[in-house]
Formats: structure tokens, sequence, C-alpha cells
């Protein structure tokens, strides 16, 4: 990557972003979509499935919803792509309710304080949301063992910030395809983030929940005013939700594709990274860049 170009985005460290926001995988590569398991297990990791008197009822009914949700949906939604036969879900210690993470390659950690306003709450599209990040994290294991020589995951040289924005982008969009709503994310965020302040400001801006909505036009002017790895590519969220409005028969060609777009950006971004840098400032870097994979998300889409 040019100096430029990882100048541009080094000034946005990671470390300035709620916990939520915070992904980090290891990774534990299965190949098999066959059956989906999810299992409880308490903080220390002791598995629940053994001691149904210690399960809280509403995480139950919760997670028996979502296995139903994702086992049915996954082999038509993922297609080609592969995804694990068991989810961990754990429950940890936070005051927030946000706060749910991928923490690994079959792990997702959820607050054991879920209640908002006396109820226990459970947000479906911000956990579908770390089920993407595992995903993801799957299948670029895969297509790498597949392909040892290919240069699509650099070491020494920081593209993580891009290489974030993207999976971001694609974790929502797993979220947003298996619930058919394109506003899923961003209401669940407005929701969950409603009571959550830090230092007096709401944790994240209405502008920036915004910005994660599919069923809205975003421009390169509203991003730079909310930069970030949940926002940079915020106008390839509104071409996947156009494509959703407009092919509504054509879902199960959305997270292929995508993901293919990721392989071809990654790819894209290392070898030719001078196709990337169109702009005199920021705002125009940022439009280019959004468009340039819209382009490589549409030719992907007509595959
Ligand atoms: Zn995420």
């Amino acid at each position: 990557m040019s100096k430029f170009l990882t100048g541009l985005f080094a000034f946005l460290a990671l470390s300035a972003l709620p916990a939520w926001a915070q992904v980090r995988c290891g990774s534990v590569y299965q190949k098999s979509k066959s059956a989906l398991q999810i299992q409880h297990l308490t903080e220390d990791g002791y598995s629940l499935m053994n001691s149904p008197q210690l399960i809280n009822p509403t995480l139950k009914r919760n997670m028996e919803k979502m296995t139903l949700v994702i086992q049915e949906k996954q082999s038509s939604y993922l297609g080609q792509l592969v995804a694990p036969t068991q989810i961990k879900v754990m429950e940890h210690s936070s005051t927030s309710s946000l706060d749910v993470r991928a923490k690994g390659s079959d792990l997702i950690a959820i607050p054991k304080n879920r209640k908002k306003n006396g109820k226990d709450i459970f947000y479906q599209a911000l956990f579908l949301h770390e089920y993407g990040h595992i995903i993801h994290e799957f299948n670029l294991k895969s297509y790498l063992e597949k392909h040892p020589t290919s240069n699509i995951d650099p070491k020494g040289e920081d593209y993580s910030y891009l290489f974030t924005a993207m999976e971001e982008v694609f974790a929502d969009t797993v979220a947003v395809v298996f619930t058919g709503k394109p506003k899923f994310v961003a209401e669940e965020l407005a929701s969950a983030t409603e009571s959550l302040f830090v230092d007096g400001k709401p944790a994240v801006s209405a502008e920036e929940i915004s910005l994660r909505d599919f069923d809205v036009v975003h421009s390169a002017k509203e991003i730079i005013q909310n930069r970030g790895v949940h926002t940079d590519f915020s106008m390839l969220r509104s071409a996947v939700g156009k494509y959703m409005k407009d092919h509504p028969d054509q879902k199960t060609k959305i997270i292929p594709a995508l993901f293919q777009t990721i392989l071809d950006a990654r790819a894209s971004m290392i070898n030719t990274p001078g196709k990337w840098m169109h702009g005199q400032n920021p705002e125009e870097i940022i439009e280019h860049m959004n468009q340039v994979l819209i382009s490589i998300l549409n030719k992907n889409l007509k595959k």
C-alpha cells in the first residue's frame, strides 16, 4: 500500500471504537455446513448443555430461534461458501447490551446484562452480524488454504483498516440478507445505543447508525463526517440494499458475490493501489473507493 494510503487511514485507530466494533478472530477451519448446533457456554467456558436448570430460558429460546433461522437459510444464502457446524455462545460480564462480538472462529460473546426497561432483550441482527464475521473468517481461511500462493493476506503492510471496513459491510450484509430487512442493523443499533453514553455523548451517533442502513442512499459527503471501519464503505451498503430491492428473487447471489468482491478488492488494493487512489481530498478518495467496490460487486452479481 502506498504511504499516502496507509497514512490516510492510520489516523483512525481501532482503539477509538466501542468494544462491539473491535473484532479479531482466531480460526479453526472446518469444512461442512450440514447441521448447526449453537452451544451455550458460561464465561469460564463451562458448557451449559447438560445443565438445563442453569440456562436462562429467554436466552435458550433466542438461541433456538437463531439456530432455526441460520439453519434454514444458510444453504441458500451462502451458496458455495463454507459455514461452521457449531457456534458457541458465551455470556460475559459487561454493562452494555450492545457488546456482542465474534471472539473466534466459532464463538460469539454476548453480554450477561441484556436488560432494557426491565426486559431481557436479544438483538437478532447484531447476533447475525457476528455470525457474518465468522462466515468471513471461515471462508478467508478456506480460500488461503486452497490458494497458498495468493497475495491477498500480506504480512508487514497495514491494510487492516481497509480490509476490516470491507469485512464490516460483509457482516452487516449477512444480517440484512438473512433477515430480509435492509434497515434491521441500523434499527437494532439505534435501540441498543439509546441509553449508552460515553463522555456525555451517545456511544454511536445517529449519523453513524444511519450509515449502517442499507435502505438509504449514502454519499461520501455524509461518510466523511462519520469516518470509521463501520461507515467508510457505506455506499457499498446502499448498492447491496438497492440490489435486494431491485432483484428480490436473486437474494441468494448477494453474500457469495460480496465475498468474491472482497477477495478481488484485496488483491487489487495490494497489486494496483493506484487504482484506488483517485481524488484531491479524503471525500473524493472515499467516493472513488466506494465506486470501485460497487463496480466489482456489480460484476460479480452478474456472474
Ligand atoms: Zn463487526
